[in-house]
């Protein structure tokens, strides 16, 4: 029984070794090894390849969103509207800043905002929503911008788990007034460590955001500000850039996979799977399951989280690991107990967070082993849940 990972990254790396050990060996028998011109070229081929005029890139993309929340000047006493469900950073780094995160509940079928929720939110503090195309699956980014045009407000796309998705024609991180990037090696474009970027048409945020990254600093050993210092290592940089020439294939195998495990699972009736919104284009970041709603009541064999935990074990003696993406929502995280959010104030993130299951996806993941991971589940749910 062959095991299948959540992720795999050596099958990427085995398509780019050449290219990329070639590009790292330049780096390290050139001296640069911060700055100059491995970054500068990366941050032109990764704007060009988002279709806006500016990128900034940091260490992460935690540092993409606090930087662009710095220098869209968001502070104390200010309120930005998000979703419950997503990685903790996407809160996080508004309380970093000083202002307060609102919120809003998600819609079950997409995982993300729920954005007819979202101007109720609103209110003289607001300055900015934060959507998160989670999993890959890009917000109706049309509807979103309506919004925040006629409420005035920023939009910071959280595009972490993104890279390569679009809107309409255009690709996420070119429509909002920021888009946020992370090069965590997860992600669709990983680096072979950390690295971050923000995506801008507005060349005034993305001098403000150079500025912050370094200190502060618009001119050396000059302070404006009190800033950070992120970077991202010019061998991460290469090596991105390696990588971006591919990522189109990459994302097009990640949406092949996604078609398959929909074909594979489609008969099983217990289980809710993804589905891609249309209008959008998704680049299929985690290929997320439910146990549907129906199979959930009326059964005496404990509550639908104990369930998962059991199908979760059950996988993974089959060799199948999976993953949750995320048990606890971002409005019951212990540390924002002082916002005062109740249990079952954002129904859809709390049942969501009970119920989701990430399946093994990645780029080269071979159909034999999705078969293994859709037998396996079937199998699951058969012997353990006896639902199938
Ligand atoms: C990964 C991730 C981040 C943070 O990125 P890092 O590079 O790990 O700091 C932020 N938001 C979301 C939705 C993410 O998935």
């Amino acid at each position: 029984m062959n095991k299948i990972p959540p992720v795999d990254l050596t099958r990427q790396y085995k398509l780019i070794q050449e290219e990329a050990n070639s590009a790292v060996l330049d780096i390290l028998n050139s001296g640069h090894y911060i700055g100059g011109e491995a970054i500068a070229n990366f941050e032109q081929e990764f704007a060009d390849y988002i279709g806006v005029t500016q990128c900034v890139s940091c260490n992460s993309g935690t540092d993409a969103l606090f930087l662009a929340l710095k220098a869209l000047n968001i502070g104390e006493a200010d309120e930005v509207i998000t979703t419950a469900f997503s990685f903790f950073a996407t809160a996080e780094v508004v309380s970093r800043v000083g202002a307060k995160p609102i919120f809003v509940d998600i819609d079950p079928h997409t995982f993300n905002l729920n954005l007819a929720q979202i101007e109720q939110a609103i209110t003289p503090h607001t300055k900015a929503i934060i959507p998160v195309h989670l999993f890959g699956q890009p917000v109706n980014m049309t509807a979103l911008m309506a919004i925040a045009k006629k409420h005035n407000l920023y939009v910071i796309e959280d595009c972490a788990q993104a890279t390569g998705a679009a809107w309409g024609q255009n690709k996420i991180g070119s429509i909002g007034h920021v888009g946020c990037f992370s090069f965590f090696p997860t992600k669709n474009l990983g680096a072979c460590g950390d690295g971050g970027a923000i995506t801008t048409n507005d060349l005034a945020i993305a001098k403000q955001a150079r500025i912050l990254k370094e200190h502060g600093s618009p001119s050396r050993y000059r302070h404006d500000f009190i800033g950070i210092n992120s970077r991202i290592d010019a061998i991460q940089a290469v090596i991105l850039t390696v990588k971006l020439r591919y990522l189109d294939y990459w994302n097009e195998q990640r949406q092949k996979a996604a078609d398959y495990y929909h074909q594979l699972l489609q008969p099983i009736s217990c289980l809710k799977l993804p589905q891609a919104l249309p209008g959008g284009n998704s680049v299929w970041n985690q290929y997320t399951i439910c146990l549907a709603e129906h199979c959930s009541t009326n059964r005496s064999n404990g509550d639908i989280t104990a369930r998962r935990e059991r199908i979760k074990q059950n996988l993974q003696q089959k060799g199948v690991i999976s993953m949750i993406y995320y048990p606890i929502p971002l409005h019951l995280q212990p540390v924002y107990q002082n916002l005062g959010y109740q249990k079952g104030q954002l129904p859809a993130v709390e049942q969501a967070a009970q119920q989701v299951l990430s399946l093994p996806m990645f780029p080269g993941i071979l159909p034999v082993e999705q078969e293994q991971v859709a037998y396996a589940l079937k199998d699951c749910l058969l012997e353990v849940e006896h639902l199938v």
